[in-house]
């Protein structure tokens, strides 16, 4: 289960906004999941569930938004999407890639009261 350490990262993150914001309520997290990301969404909202119990972020609805991964060719010098882990560049061919490492899951937006 190795969502537990991205969803508390997540979480504190979330805190953290709420927090620097002067928060009552957060209503809304809106994430964003790789194509190549191993995150399966009905853990997170698990132990996010769990995190959030007696908080603010109570009863936050968790919003999940799949993306393309992408890759970038230090051949062609350019960013392409991937959809599984077979790295080479469509443009030239080449093996010159390599993933970019905002493409697993990020936190896209808050919303709060
Ligand atoms: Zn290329």
């Amino acid at each position: 289960m190795h969502e537990l350490p991205v969803t508390q990262e997540m979480f504190s993150l979330v805190m953290k906004y709420a927090e620097e914001n002067n928060a009552k309520k957060i209503n809304s997290v809106s994430l964003k999941i790789g194509s190549l990301s191993t995150i399966i969404p009905e853990n997170v909202k698990f132990y996010f569930e769990i995190l959030s119990k007696n908080t603010i972020a109570e009863r936050a609805e968790l919003i999940f938004e799949k993306e393309k991964s992408k890759a970038y060719c230090i051949n062609c010098k350019e960013d392409f999407e991937i959809e599984d882990l077979d790295l080479v560049c469509k443009k030239c061919g080449k093996e010159n890639v390599f993933i970019r490492p905002d493409t697993g899951f990020i936190v896209k937006s808050i919303t709060i009261d």
